[in-house]
Formats: structure tokens, C-alpha cells, sequence
């Protein structure tokens, strides 16, 4: 028996099997091992963090901590209601904690918050071990062999990755963890006062659940919605380690799919079962594997005729994957913005509107072409947000993301492309601000790096290719099956109007009950449904023509730029 005192800490890692950190913190042969999860405010406790993801992260955890009991039945997942940076000094200390392990998170927050904690741990005399397992290749790694850049293409991504070596096959889960030692908590009058966010976002009449760093039984129990305030999760997605490997199992089972995946051939309209995987949330969390799916995928590949490639097949989602995370690990905080971000081109998009109503502000400075009130536009960015613009595909879609916290690829492609360059010229960060907040798969580097794309700031330019929100949909969905779903004020609508409800004749809307009527801000009227919000015909027009000047003055500076030799050139 070793004498090393191991505090495992679960973050986004909340699995037992291919687990690299966990591998190396059994290597260690604990003398005792303590599987820690800490509460952190800014993760996925902000106060933006939606029910449906809180509600995720507890099957995980739940999931998880039966799993620990089932290998220790002294053990389980111990949930410390503190903030890492303030919570695990203290216990360092009084748990005589010799090692601390954790996957290595390169996103730029985690990082942060590592390098508090590294630093803290090695103050404290204990030894820090950090193994990468949450990407194919350590996205740090492929940022060398890229160059020191950051990869904005799928193909230097391939190469670098190359350069890295092959992608690790994936480990088994342990067969057996050693017992938690003691842990007392009589520190727990040092929590941080006055200082929520380093505790949690503190709701009223939830305090109780926030008292102690061991939870209001003492006992590190996993928090409940109902502790933390929240009515209850509306989506039918369920986490945890153990249906994760069902559903990977499950996909794998089906040979010809998973084999022959092509992405652009599958449908956004497609839901219950939806057309993709939806493993994605499962690999946020951790509680799958990313080199686990891989490996499953590509070994059925290699022996499978007529298999789909990367970037369209299975293994090409994962590529563009580590794809987005190398590009953060590279660029760090400005990745997710636009300021002091070198690879994004700035656009002069609307700004949110605080201005008295009436006045002129938001016209578009550089263009010159086109005169938005941004009053209007800030209108436009709420109904977008809320499901009522009046374009029945776009509602439909963001309906479902707040109801159920995912919508498919496309989906995310029609209601990103529509708020920024087709259509409403909304800046980006703001669809990806609604996204952390309604996503149950909220990837930092994957949501905006996407977003960055759709709304082609960076990675992708062709900004003349606008996805329309009525022809897309019809293209999948000539029934409007997904209108019908979530837009149920038109459920009983002719398929003829359904994409264009402010068509029909009075007879046809008489006849599903529904008059076009409101202007999707105030509250909702039964049996109205509102007109559409612009004209996209004319907004797609005036997109292109504005980007297309904000792209030459990204290439070749404006006027007075170009003067004083002070343009950022990409
Ligand atoms: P599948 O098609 O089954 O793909 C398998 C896996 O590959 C996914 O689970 C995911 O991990 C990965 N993947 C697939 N496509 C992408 C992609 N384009 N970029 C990165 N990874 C990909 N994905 C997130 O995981 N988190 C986000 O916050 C996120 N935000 C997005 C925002 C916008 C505007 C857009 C257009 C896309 C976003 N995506 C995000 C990417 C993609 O839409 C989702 O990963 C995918 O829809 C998840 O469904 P799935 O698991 O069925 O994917």
C-alpha cells in the first residue's frame, strides 16, 4: 500500500472509464482516494447556467457517484459547496492531502482557475497531476505543431495532429477504488464572506443549501434542483456516464449510420429521434469518452465498405471538435469575442439599443447604405431570443433549444445566420451569450468558434450564402412536423402556408385557428401568432452589401485608417 493521499477532483471528466487522470491518480496506489467535485460559481454555476444543464450535470453526477459506490461502497462522489480556489487549500491542509489530480482543461477560464489552484497546491507542499483526456490530441500539443497559431481550419488541425502522433486508444474503468479518508470540515467557518461568487449564486430562500461546504446534512451530498432553487428541467434529455455508453453503444450497433454519417445529409427538422448522435452534451460533461467515440467509430470504419471521411463523417464532427478547442487553448480569453481577438474581422453590427425611443442611432456608420434604428434591431434581437420572430422554421427552432436545451447543427446554422449576416445584422456575441445560456452542450470554444463561422467572421467567409428561413426548413420538412411541434399556434395550418403563415387567405387561418396578429414582444394571445418581423428578401440583400464593405475595410483599412497606417490587416 502506497502512502499517497489522493484528492481525485471531477470537473468536466465525470466518468470511470478512458479516464488518463484517473489512471494516473490510481497509479499513485492511494493509501486513500477522495473523488471531489467543487462547486464553481463561474462554470457552470453562473447565474446564466439554464435548468436543463443544471439538470444534466446532476445525472452525471449522480450517475457517477453510484458508479464510485459500486467499486467502494465507503466511496462516493463528495461534493464540496466552495469555490476550488478558496475551498481546496483549506482542505489540502486539513486532510493532509498529498496529490491533487484533474484532467487538464484548456479552456480559458479553467486555465485560470488551474493555475490558481496549481499554485496554491504547490504552496501547500502537495504535488499537482494534470493529464490531458478531454480531446483527441492535447490541444496544447497540436497548438505547437500548428505553429504556435491557432487552428482555423479542419485541415491544419489533421496535420497537426498528425505531427502529435495517433490518437490514444482508450482506457478501461477501474475495477476498484481505494476508500476516502477522513474529512473533516471544521474550517467551514472560513467560507469567504460577503463573496457569493465564491460560493454560489445565492437565490433567495435557498440559503441553506450554501451553509456548509459539506451541504446541509454534512454529508457532501450532490445538490438538488429544488436546494437550488429551480423549478423544475424541461428537457427530455437525460446525462450520466451509464447512458452515455448505451447511446454510443447504440449508435455503434447500427453499422450502416454510424459508418456511413454524412453531417449536410441530415436533417435539422428531424426530432425524438433526432438525426445526429446527441452525444454532445455527454462530452461536455465528460461522462463519454471523446477518444472512446472515436476509436468505436473508426475501428467500424476500417473494415466497413463504402465508409463516409472526414469532415462529413462521425470522426470529422470530433475533428472540428479538437478543431475549436485547439483554437482557444492558442488564442486563450479572446477567442470568445471579437475584441483583441486577431482572427475575427470586426463587423460594425448593431449594438444593443439603450436609447429613448424614436431616436436614430443605429445606422450603419461604414456602409452608409442602410438606416436601422438599433431600437429595432434590439426589438428584433428579443423576438429572435423568445421564438417570435413570425418565421415559423426559426421559432420553431429556437422554441425547441429553450424547451429541450439542443437543436441540431443546421438548426443552429438557420437561427445563427438569420440574427447576424442574413438577416438582422446582430452581432454574434450576443446569439452566442443566448446559447451559453439555453445549451445544454455550452462548450466555450464550440459555441463561439461556431458562431464566429455562421456569422463568418472567422473560419468560414462565404457570406453571400444566407440560409433562408423559409426555403431550408421546406427543403427538410415540407409537412412542417417541426413547426407543428413547437410552434403549436399553427399545429392545424395548411403545409402550403406553414413556413409563411402572413399568406394564407383568412379562410385557411379561420380554418386552424389562428389569426396573424401582435408584434411577438408583449404577451402571448391565444390563437395569434405575429407576422414576420422583416422583409428577408431586402435584409438578405443589405447583409451581403454591408459585410461586404466590412470585409474590404477588414482587408484594406477605411479611409482614415489607411491615413495613419493603423489597420488591422487579417
Ligand atoms: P453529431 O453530429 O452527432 O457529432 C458528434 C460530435 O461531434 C458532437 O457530439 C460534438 O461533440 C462534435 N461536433 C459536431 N459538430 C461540431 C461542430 N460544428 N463543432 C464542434 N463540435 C462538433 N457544439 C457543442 O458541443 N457545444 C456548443 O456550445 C456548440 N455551439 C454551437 C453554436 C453554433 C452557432 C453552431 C452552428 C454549432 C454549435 N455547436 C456546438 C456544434 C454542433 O452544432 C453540435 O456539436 C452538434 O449539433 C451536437 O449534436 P450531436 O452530438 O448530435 O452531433
Amino acid at each position: 500500500m502506497g502512502k499517497a493521499r489522493v484528492l481525485y477532483w471531477f470537473r468536466t471528466d465525470l466518468r470511470l472509464h478512458d479516464s488518463p487522470a484517473l489512471k494516473a491518480a490510481l497509479d499513485l496506489d492511494p493509501e486513500v482516494l477522495w473523488p471531489i467535485f467543487t462547486w464553481d460559481p463561474h462554470y457552470v454555476y453562473r447565474a446564466k447556467g439554464g435548468v436543463n444543464r443544471w439538470q444534466y450535470l446532476l445525472d452525471c453526477q449522480n450517475d457517477l457517484s453510484k458508479s464510485i459506490t459500486k467499486l467502494n461502497p465507503k466511496s462516493k462522489l463528495f461534493v464540496l459547496r466552495e469555490a476550488p480556489q478558496t475551498v481546496l487549500p483549506k482542505v489540502f491542509k486539513a486532510w493532509k492531502v498529498t496529490h491533487l489530480v484533474f484532467e487538464k482543461d484548456t479552456d480559458s477560464y479553467a486555465r485560470e482557475r488551474d493555475k490558481i489552484v496549481t499554485e496554491l497546491a504547490e504552496k501547500a507542499g502537495v504535488k499537482v497531476i494534470s493529464p490531458y483526456g478531454r480531446t483527441l490530441w492535447d490541444s496544447d500539443d497540436v497548438v505547437k505543431k500548428n505553429g504556435g497559431k491557432a487552428t482555423m481550419s479542419i485541415t491544419q488541425l489533421q496535420s497537426a495532429g498528425k505531427k502529435v502522433g495517433d490518437i490514444p486508444r482508450p482506457i478501461p474503468a477501474p475495477k476498484s477504488l481505494p476508500d476516502p479518508g477522513e474529512m473533516p470540515v471544521d474550517f467551514s467557518q472560513d467560507r469567504p464572506k460577503n463573496k457569493p461568487d465564491l460560493i454560489a449564486p445565492l437565490r433567495v430562500g435557498q440559503e441553506h443549501a450554501y451553509n456548509s461546504i459539506a451541504g446541509p446534512k454534512g454529508d457532501f451530498a450532490i445538490e438538488t434542483l429544488e436546494e437550488l432553487g429551480f423549478a423544475a428541467a424541461t428537457t427530455p434529455h437525460r446525462g450520466g456516464e451509464t447512458l452515455a455508453l448505451k447511446t454510443l453503444e447504440h449508435i455503434i450497433a447500427d453499422e450502416e449510420y454510424a459508418a456511413t454519417f454524412q453531417k449536410p445529409k441530415t436533417s435539422p427538422a428531424a426530432f425524438r429521434p433526432q438525426a445526429t448522435t446527441l452525444l454532445s452534451p455527454h462530452m461536455h460533461f465528460g461522462s463519454l469518452s471523446v477518444r472512446l467515440f472515436y476509436w468505436r467509430v473508426q475501428d467500424l470504419v476500417n473494415k466497413y465498405k463504402g465508409a463516409s471521411t472526414p469532415p462529413e463523417s462521425l470522426t470529422g464532427q470530433l475533428l472540428f471538435r479538437d478543431m475549436y478547442f485547439a483554437a482557444q487553448a492558442a488564442i486563450g480569453s479572446p477567442f470568445l469575442q471579437t475584441i483583441n481577438n486577431p482572427y475575427v474581422r470586426f463587423v460594425p453590427w448593431h449594438l444593443p439599443s439603450k436609447v429613448e425611443e424614436g431616436t436614430e442611432t443605429g445606422t450603419n456608420a461604414i456602409s452608409g447604405e442602410y438606416h436601422i434604428d438599433s431600437k429595432e434591431a434590439e426589438q428584433w434581437f428579443q423576438r429572435w431570443k423568445r421564438g417570435t420572430t413570425g418565421f415559423p422554421w426559426i421559432d420553431a427552432l429556437m422554441r425547441q433549444l429553450r424547451q429541450e436545451g439542443w437543436i441540431h447543427h443546421l438548426g443552429r446554422h438557420s437561427v445563427a445566420c438569420f440574427l447576424t449576416r442574413g438577416g438582422c445584422y446582430i452581432h454574434w456575441e450576443r446569439g452566442a451569450d443566448v446559447f451559453e445560456e439555453l445549451l445544454i452542450d455550452h462548450e466555450p470554444a464550440c459555441n463561439a468558434g461556431n458562431w464566429q463561422w455562421l456569422s463568418c467572421t472567422a473560419f468560414f467567409a462565404q457570406y453571400y450564402r444566407c440560409y433562408s428561413p423559409v426555403a431550408f426548413g421546406q427543403k427538410w420538412d415540407k409537412e412542417g412536423k417541426l413547426i407543428r411541434e413547437y410552434v403549436p399556434e399553427l399545429k392545424k395550418l395548411d403545409a402550403k402556408y406553414i413556413y409563411e403563415p402572413w399568406k394564407a387567405p383568412k379562410a385557411a387561418l379561420d380554418k386552424a385557428g389562428v389569426k396573424i396578429e401582435g408584434n411577438g414582444l408583449g404577451e402571448h394571445k391565444e390563437g395569434t401568432y405575429p407576422g414576420p418581423m422583416l422583409d428577408f428578401g431586402e435584409r438578405r440583400g443589405v447583409c451581403i452589401a454591408a459585410l461586404k464593405t466590412a470585409y474590404h475595410i477588414n482587408l484594406h483599412g477605411n479611409d482614415e485608417q489607411v491615413k495613419n497606417g493603423e489597420w488591422r490587416k487579417l
